[in-house]
């Protein structure tokens, strides 16, 4: 009998234990403090489509990690300014998107240097001016900056990890192949044990693919989760512990093995997923409990984009698109 109620204590504790570390709830807009000298700001992506940003205490500056849309980067350079005087010398653009990168000429006006792993850029000549041309059209801070294209970072690396150390902190740049962008960087402070993931890594349904490499993607995310890590900081979505890195790459193996299996099956993409016009409403794929956390309204067009890349074999980003 004791036996059986420590079973079941046990049990009760892990299922605490696991509800804990998961999805904490959102809380957009907010500040908090990872560890001394690094902080977490959580971007209101439902509202405004901000991203995330983190912000990393060196001995006489400050690193931040992404750019954000440019309203986005406003309000980071604010809670920078709340949490520390010195100045902010680099910002790090995990990748292209614009969520992520297009805040980087607010930066550089207020004396930052724009750094990203080469691929950045490489991406950014790929898709601009296009893509901020489109921007621009709806959004007004892209827009109100006046300028014919992104602003491609200032300073890019190419052998990763690319490091910065002084006296107080050590701070790597990873790049551990193409995930969801071809330019994904992820930052480790391997002190801390703190992992900055860029969108690789998401905490809910924010995964878009159509840039990625899906059957890579967890590759990439079993790379980062070889580091030593605690704190795991997505692009998008509440901080969490080192589980987040094994769920999102779950999320993509299942995601990619399910339609893969159709595939085999011969089944055609209008067997997977249900379209109205040109808008996919459903999909009949089904993922298990584990992985439900990132799947969302648009679990259909990652199924779709899945199917693609399986069918055309080739990396769902070097589709057109
Ligand atoms: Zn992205």
């Amino acid at each position: 009998m004791i036996r059986r109620i420590s079973i079941v204590c046990t049990f009760a504790a892990l299922l605490l234990l696991a509800f804990s570390m998961a999805q904490t709830d959102a809380q957009p807009g907010t500040v908090k403090q990872i560890v001394p000298g690094a902080w977490f700001r959580e971007g209101d992506i439902k509202n405004l489509g901000h991203c995330n940003n983190i912000i990393i205490e060196m001995k006489d500056y400050l690193i931040v990690i992404d750019a954000n849309f440019p309203s986005g980067a406003r309000l980071a350079l604010e809670a920078a300014k709340k949490v520390s005087s010195k100045p902010v010398k680099y910002v790090f653009d995990t990748h292209h998107h614009g969520d992520h990168a297009y805040g980087n000429p607010v930066w550089t006006q207020n004396g930052a240097t724009t750094l990203a792993y080469k691929g950045v850029l490489d991406e950014m000549k790929r898709y601009e001016p296009r893509r901020w041309q489109e921007t621009a059209k709806q959004r007004k801070d892209v827009a109100e900056l006046n300028l014919p294209t992104a602003e491609p970072p200032k300073q890019t690396f190419d052998k990763s990890p690319f490091i910065l150390r002084d006296d107080t902190r050590e701070v790597r740049f990873y790049y551990f192949g193409w995930a969801h962008t071809r330019g994904d960087g992820f930052v480790y402070l391997p002190k801390e044990k703190v992992l900055c993931t860029g969108d690789a890594v998401a905490n809910g349904a924010y995964n878009y693919m159509a840039d990625g490499n899906i059957g890579n993607w967890p590759t990439v995310i079993r790379q980062a989760e070889k580091l030593d890590v605690v704190h795991v900081l997505p692009g998008h979505g509440a901080p969490a512990g080192k589980e987040l890195l094994d769920g999102q790459a779950r999320f993509m193996s299942e995601l990619y093995g399910a339609v893969k299996s159709s595939v085999n099956q011969g089944k055609t993409l209008e067997d997977i997923v249900k379209m109205e016009g040109d808008k996919l409403t459903s999909t009949n794929i089904q993922l298990s409990a584990k992985v439900k956390n990132w799947v969302g309204d648009d679990l259909a067009g990652q199924v779709k984009d899945t199917y693609e890349e399986i069918t055309q074999h080739k990396p769902h980003g070097d589709l057109p698109h």
